[in-house]
């Protein structure tokens, strides 16, 4: 993934930048690409939705799945969050952690990542059918071809269901993918450079216990 800034070269490929969505800090580490956002809600296994309610802010964390420029989450229709937030605007953020940075000091060691912000307005799914096409989407996006395996939803377990959108309105990726950043410290004695760090499935419990025997 490139980590471009298109503050002053904005093309349709690009979200457009606004006074919210404009990178000040490190900028050159900012992006406005469909493409690097794309990427980074897709490999993000979770993600946190933020918002407030009477005044106070809340930031849930929940699954999601993208069709598009649409990013999808759903849960419990008893879910106060859930109910609350259909109409307001909203702050969703993905990170992924790709390694800690071990400079030759304190001030700076940092970390590489690839994260995403995007802005828009929760909406709630009303229909019964687009619920279920998206919980499929969801379910295949997952697990390809499983959901044709599984028993149908009941209507209860569908009523007890809500899923929520929102459409892409502004966006940005943030990456740190570099070695430390101290170059004039190079002489001090002390181990310096990147912890790599990966997310992974492991084998599920009983086939380590087959494999361990
Ligand atoms: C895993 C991880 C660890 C981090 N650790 C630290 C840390 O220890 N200390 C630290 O200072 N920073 C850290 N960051 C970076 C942090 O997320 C912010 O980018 C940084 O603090 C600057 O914040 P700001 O509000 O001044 O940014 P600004 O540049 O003022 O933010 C303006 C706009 O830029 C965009 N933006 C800002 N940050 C991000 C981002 N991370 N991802 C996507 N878009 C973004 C948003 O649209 C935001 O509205 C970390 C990021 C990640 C993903």
């Amino acid at each position: 993934m490139s980590a471009r800034t298109r503050a002053s070269s904005t093309t349709e490929a690009d979200y457009p930048t606004t006074e919210r969505s404009r990178v000040r800090r490190l900028h050159q580490r900012g992006s406005y690409a469909r493409s690097d956002l794309h990427a980074i809600l897709d490999a993000a296994p979770l993600c946190h939705v933020g918002y407030i309610i009477d005044g106070a802010p809340y930031v849930t964390p929940t699954l999601h799945w993208r069709d598009g420029e649409r990013v999808y989450w759903h849960g419990s229709a008893a879910s106060r969050f859930l109910r609350q937030v259909d109409g307001k605007t909203v702050c969703l953020t993905c990170s992924l952690m790709d390694g800690y940075v071990l400079a030759r000091s304190a001030f700076n060691h940092s970390a590489n990542y690839r994260s995403a912000m995007v802005f828009g307005t929760a909406r709630i799914v009303e229909s019964d059918n687009e619920k279920t096409e998206a919980l499929r989407r969801f379910t295949d996006g997952l697990f390809p071809g499983r959901w044709e395996t599984l028993r149908p939803m009941t209507a209860q377990e569908l009523k007890a269901t809500s899923v929520l959108w929102m459409d892409v309105e502004e966006a940005t990726a943030k990456v740190r993918a570099a070695p430390p950043g101290d170059p004039e410290d190079a002489g001090i004695r002390v181990w310096a450079g990147v912890l790599p760090m990966r997310l992974a499935f492991v084998s599920p419990p009983r086939a380590r216990a087959r494999a361990a025997g």
